[in-house]
């Protein structure tokens, strides 16, 4: 698990600015085909943290999906921000792509592994689930 106090971030044009505080509960590398085409790239790394524990500014546009996720964006320069489900309605994923310092990070898992396209080869040794294992 990582233990940092504060992590700040921004979409790629600097629109949108945020600050996520407290511990973290996990970072994941998500293989599914949602976050595949909605991020346009492989497979999605998120931080995954308790709602109150994230603060943005301005308030990002949002995208609900058919299986109501919703995705938060910016949409000047289409940087992908947020994951949201209401299934998991304490909790708020955020793209870690987009943290100013994401060396700093240390990911837990890699989930829905069923999807994962063929030529990305993982050698971190890092547990793999084929679903999401909660
Ligand atoms: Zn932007
Ligand atoms: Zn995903």
């Amino acid at each position: 698990m990582s233990k940092i106090s504060q992590i700040h971030g921004k979409c790629f044009c600097e629109k949108y600015r945020y600050t996520i505080r407290g511990e973290l509960k996990r970072v994941v590398h998500c293989h599914c085909n949602n976050c595949r085409r909605s991020v346009g790239a492989p497979f999605v790394t998120w931080i995954v943290i308790k709602r109150d524990q994230y603060s943005i500014q301005p308030e990002p546009k949002s995208h609900t999906a058919k299986n109501k996720a919703i995705r938060t964006f910016c949409e000047e320069c289409g940087t992908s921000l947020t994951y949201a489900h209401p299934n998991r309605s304490d909790f708020i994923d955020i793209t870690a792509g987009t943290v100013n310092h994401p060396d700093s990070l240390n990911p837990d898992w890699h989930i829905w592994g069923k999807h994962k396209v063929e030529w990305v080869r993982m050698n971190d040794h890092l547990p793999f689930y084929d679903i999401f294992p909660e």
